[in-house]
């Protein structure tokens, strides 16, 4: 093997000589791929087709050790790194060009304790992980919707999903975290073990380190909870169905969360073909408390208009977190995700949102109303770094295209959907869907509050002072 090409972490093009790079390889337990090796155009694939990078070196650590040697190899050789959970991330910041992905793919073990309530979840694991060994002793962990995604960059940045109002956040769920932070060292952070640690990986991203294992509290769910899936016509009356789930939603019992869809059905052997691509409007929701009550409570739901299609029943909890994964593939198509937390949801703020669901680019671009409150609302805002949580509803703008030619329409009309909306927000926005994050300090002082930005730029200069994890929604150090 000739000197291998590198990005350093400012950008600048440099070269690795062959001794030093066979040392760290050779080192690894786990597997390490460059340009050339079998498996190396396939493991450099993550979720969002926009993001087609080409590492340099990829550590597919098999334990804490190789996460070690792999953050001291990025230090000591100035490489740009990025961090790679389930590599779900819309921003594309689980890889990059040129320099080293710590790929915690292989750690993805879960461990539960069913008399605790508590499980040990690996850096890498996905949510489908996670739900397989929860629910085998009828417990669940609040996690997100998609069971492919990565468990670790959805917490740490927050974690919305049905359970949202019943149990709160994936983040507040959690107990503790191993880290490898900057210097390679371990630290575990609690509420008794490096707290302000602790407090900044609720919320804070990616930016203080490789986190190897997260403990889980876990909550009884399931084995059957109740889907609502109606799928009414897209059209003029859509607001009015809007208007009437919004205010049902204003007084539903906690166990149930919704998420209003503006989509068309997919082309997808699911769904049946006549049906393929016809634009609809879909309340849908998950009741996660007692089977025998479900039907009856998210009936008012089914009878918001006259459905071309209607889903909703009873579901096994783990059948209802895998459903959407046939259609959000890996690599499927090219994505730019868009939030803004919504302080209302009143007849102007429907106005544009119904306009603009009538007017998306495609049939694959989805345009969801989180509705929000419950659990998650009863955190303070200061007690993680998450930040505010008591907004009412997150709009979310998925778009989604499969030709590069379109990249600039897609993302301009995204960014000017998510501009008019403004008016009905305090401008934060769900970090998980952050668009490019391209407003930088400004979208995270407003995501975060000032007060809770500022101490995370403290607790950024405390563990990693020269900014090595900035493949993120960075929080630069202070100079
Ligand atoms: P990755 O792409 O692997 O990593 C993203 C970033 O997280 C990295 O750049 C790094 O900064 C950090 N990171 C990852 N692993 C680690 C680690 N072990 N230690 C430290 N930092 C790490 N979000 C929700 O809240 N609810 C949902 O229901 C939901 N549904 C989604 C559905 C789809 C189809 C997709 C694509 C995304 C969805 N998301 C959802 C957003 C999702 O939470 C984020 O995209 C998140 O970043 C995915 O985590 P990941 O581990 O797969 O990310």
């Amino acid at each position: 093997m000739g000197d291998l090409r590198v990005v350093t972490r400012e950008g600048a093009t440099d070269a690795l000589g062959s001794e030093v790079v066979e040392e760290f390889r050779s080192g690894l337990r786990g597997a390490s791929l460059i340009a050339g090796d079998d498996s190396y155009e396939e493991a450099r694939i993550i979720w969002n087709a926009s993001a087609d990078k080409r590492p340099a070196l990829i550590a597919q650590c098999s334990g804490v050790a190789d996460v070690i040697d792999a953050v001291n190899f990025a230090r000591e050789q100035d490489l740009v790194v990025a961090i790679r959970g389930g590599g779900h991330n819309v921003a594309g910041n689980a890889s990059c060009d040129g320099g080293l992905v710590i790929d915690l793919t292989l750690l993805n073990g879960v461990h539960v304790d069913p008399s605790a309530r508590r499980a040990r979840v690996g850096g890498g694991a996905v949510l489908g992980d996670v739900d397989r060994e929860t629910q085998a002793f009828g417990l669940a962990a609040p996690l997100g919707v998609v069971s492919l995604t990565g468990v670790a960059g959805l917490t740490l940045c927050g974690g919305i999903g049905w359970l949202r109002r019943s149990h709160g956040m994936a983040c507040d769920a959690l107990v503790s975290v191993d880290v490898v932070i900057a210097d390679g060292s371990l630290v575990t952070a609690s509420k008794t073990e490096n707290p302000d640690l602790f407090w900044g990986v609720r919320g804070g991203g990616g930016n203080f380190g490789v986190v190897t294992s997260f403990e889980f509290e876990l909550y009884p769910v399931g084995p059957m909870v109740t889907l609502c899936a109606p799928f009414f016509p897209l059209n003029d009356g859509a607001g009015d169905v809007l208007r009437r789930w919004r205010d049902f939603m204003e007084q539903a019992p906690e166990h149930i969360a919704s998420n209003f869809l503006f989509w068309s059905i997919p082309a997808h052997p699911n769904f049946p073909e006549e049906l393929h691509g016809t634009p609809v409007v879909i309340p849908a929701a998950v009741h996660s408390g007692a089977v025998k009550d479900g039907e009856s409570l998210i009936q008012p739901l089914r009878d918001l208009g006259d459905p071309v299609l209607d889903l909703s029943g009873p579901i096994p909890y783990t059948a209802l977190q895998a459903s959407f994964d046939p259609l959000f593939m890996k690599g499927e198509r090219l994505n730019y995700w868009k939030s803004l937390y919504l302080d209302t949801l009143n007849d102007d703020a429907i106005g544009h949102i119904v306009a603009r669901a009538l007017a998306r680019p495609n049939p694959w671009s989805l345009i969801a109303v989180w509705h929000l409150g419950g659990a998650m609302n009863r955190v303070e805002p200061t007690e993680t770094a998450l930040g505010e949580r008591n907004a009412p509803f997150l709009y979310s703008l998925d778009t989604s295209w499969t030709d590069a030619a379109d990249n600039e329409s897609a993302i301009a009309w995204t960014r000017e959907a998510w501009a008019e909306m403004k008016p009905f927000s305090r401008g934060g926005a769900y970090l998980n869907f952050p668009g490019h994050g391209e407003e930088g300090e400004s979208l995270l002082r407003a995501s975060y509050g000032s007060a809770n930005y500022d101490r995370l730029v403290e607790l950024k200069t405390k563990y990693d002072p020269t900014n090595l994890f900035r493949l993120n929604q960075n929080i630069p150090p202070a100079k």
